[in-house]
């Protein structure tokens, strides 16, 4: 049986608490969200927390709501909530597709965005959507609380800039008008993690690509996404021809490992053909098509 080594456990009642806890205890604490990831690394003690602070009874930081241009979503927030929110569909219908593939009902019930986003695992499929919207995200300490964009998020697997004694509570998109986007992932089986997956979002004027969003996962992609192939976009017509090389760069630019999930040539190839797929939905909803 595996049995975690001792732990202390606390249980925050406010974000300040959370934060003076985090202060408290030291960089020797974790914050617990859904524990979906954190509880099976410390059953391997591939993490070893002297102290739990528990943060599910921060009500204030889930929620999804629209404010001043942007979806704010709160870190508490679970993935199934996500997958719920019309608000979330109708603005960025990538975040629906991305969570209709995220893992299985069971851990969509109760793991957290933020936890997804703090986990850092290198296939998650939402640091890819996340990084195809640009989003930004708020991480809060004692002193106040500080936005970073998506992309400096990640600082490497399993590494983030959230630094001890910090909690992020809440991702912030902007809503822009005539934009699109779309998820494509390939895994070996329901609700397991992606062999490979991709992310677009484009913005149209007429069939004028103005500004792209390309999110990778699984494949050794800087940052989660493809800037090569957001530069090529930008200002680029929305045809095929356009979808079918930005593909090839995005192909190009991404490092994938051979591992149990397939060869890093057929994850390469992966990475392209998703990005044709998702660019080719993502501008037909841009267009106010559906599917
Ligand atoms: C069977 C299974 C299948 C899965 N399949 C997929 C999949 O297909 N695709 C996919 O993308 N993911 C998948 N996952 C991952 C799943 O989405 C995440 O494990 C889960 O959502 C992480 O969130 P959590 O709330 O459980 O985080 P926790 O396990 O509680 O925490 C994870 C880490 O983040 C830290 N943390 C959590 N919240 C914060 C915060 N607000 N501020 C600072 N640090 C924080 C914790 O200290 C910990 O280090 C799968 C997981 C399981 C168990």
């Amino acid at each position: 049986m595996q049995v975690p080594a001792y732990v202390e456990y606390e249980k925050a009642t406010s974000v300040q608490h959370a934060l003076s806890l985090l202060a408290k205890f030291g960089p020797e604490a974790k914050v617990l969200a859904g524990g979906h990831s954190l509880i099976p690394m410390m059953k391997l003690r591939l993490a070893q927390p002297e102290t739990l602070i528990d943060i599910n009874g921060l009500a204030d930081l889930s929620y999804l709501t629209v404010v001043r241009g942007e979806l704010r979503i709160g870190a508490m927030t679970r993935h199934a909530q996500l997958l719920d929110s019309a608000a979330a569909g109708q603005h960025f219908a990538i975040l629906h597709d991305a969570e209709r593939v995220v893992a299985d009902p069971i851990v969509r019930l109760w793991g957290t965005i933020g936890g997804s986003l703090c986990q850092a695992d290198p296939s998650e499929d939402l640091s890819a959507a996340f990084a195809a919207l640009k989003a930004n995200m708020v991480i809060a300490t004692l002193d106040g609380e500080r936005t970073v964009p998506a992309r400096d998020f990640h600082t490497g697997p399993y590494e983030t800039v959230v630094a001890p004694g910090e909690l992020l509570t809440a991702i912030r998109i902007p809503i822009r008008p005539g934009g699109g986007s779309a998820y494509e992932k390939v895994g070996r089986r329901v609700g397991d993690w992606p062999v490979a997956a991709a992310g677009a979002a484009v913005w149209l004027d007429g069939d004028t690509i103005t500004e792209a969003g390309i999110g990778l996962t699984a494949v050794g992609a800087e940052h989660f996404s493809s800037a090569a192939a957001e530069e090529f976009l930008r200002g680029a017509p929305a045809t095929e021809a356009t979808f079918a090389r930005a593909g090839q760069i995005a192909a190009e630019h991404c490092r994938p490992a051979s591992d149990q999930r397939g060869p890093a040539d057929y994850k390469r190839h992966l990475a392209g053909e998703l990005t044709i797929r998702a660019l080719r939905r993502a501008a037909r909803r841009a267009r106010g098509g559906s599917g």
